[in-house]
């Protein structure tokens, strides 16, 4: 836990978010302001600000958080028709919340460059 962080108190349950999967490491819940008909979170439990904090001390994290993202694709019926995920990192990656997170955004055809 990690003072003020809004991802830290979700995962503490203290907004009463639902979350539609979880387990030891991670969690994954509905954004609040969905950019795609489907936009889900996957975060960590522990707070990690970025997902350039990561290091040899959590190898398999990023790894973990990418296959909960497919699982969690395909319980929302979105694995055939793809998907983008997309870790931001810092400023210019466009991440506000600093704890690490991916998105999982689909439902939509999605377009490229990304703004
Ligand atoms: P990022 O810009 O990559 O840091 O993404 C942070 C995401 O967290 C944004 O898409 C927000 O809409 C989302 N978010 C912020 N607060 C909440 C919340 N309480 N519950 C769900 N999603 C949230
Ligand atoms: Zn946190």
């Amino acid at each position: 836990m990690s003072g003020d962080c809004i991802f830290c108190k979700i995962a503490k349950g203290e907004f009463g978010t639902k979350f539609i999967y979880e387990d030891k490491d991670l969690l994954a819940f509905h954004d609040i302001n969905p950019q795609a008909p489907v936009h889900v979170l996957i975060i960590s439990r522990n707070h990690i600000s970025r997902i350039n904090q990561l290091d040899d001390s959590n190898p398999d994290l990023a790894g973990k958080m990418i296959l909960t993202a497919n699982k969690v694709a395909r319980n929302e019926k979105i694995s055939k028709a793809g998907y983008r995920l997309v870790f931001n990192c810092g400023p210019d990656g466009g991440q506000e919340v600093e704890h690490i997170h991916l998105h999982l955004l689909g439902g939509r055809q999605m377009s490229w460059p990304p703004g």
